[in-house]
């Protein structure tokens, strides 16, 4: 197993950890129902994606 030559300084890894941050996550709205929709994902409200139905959903 490779296993790093040296120790990397607090300095070097706070620094390395400054370019990482949390985002919201993307939030669409589903052209069938407006719906607020996660990206790439079916329509939990009316089950259709890209305008086609692919889920049935209870009570749609
Ligand atoms: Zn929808």
């Amino acid at each position: 197993m490779a296993v790093p030559k040296r120790k990397i300084s607090k300095t070097r890894g706070r620094k390395r950890r400054t370019h990482w941050v949390a985002k919201a996550p993307q939030v669409g709205t589903c052209t069938q129902c407006n719906a607020p929709i996660l990206p790439y994902r079916a329509c939990p409200e009316c089950g259709t994606y890209k305008g086609r139905n692919v889920i049935s959903v209870k009570g749609a």
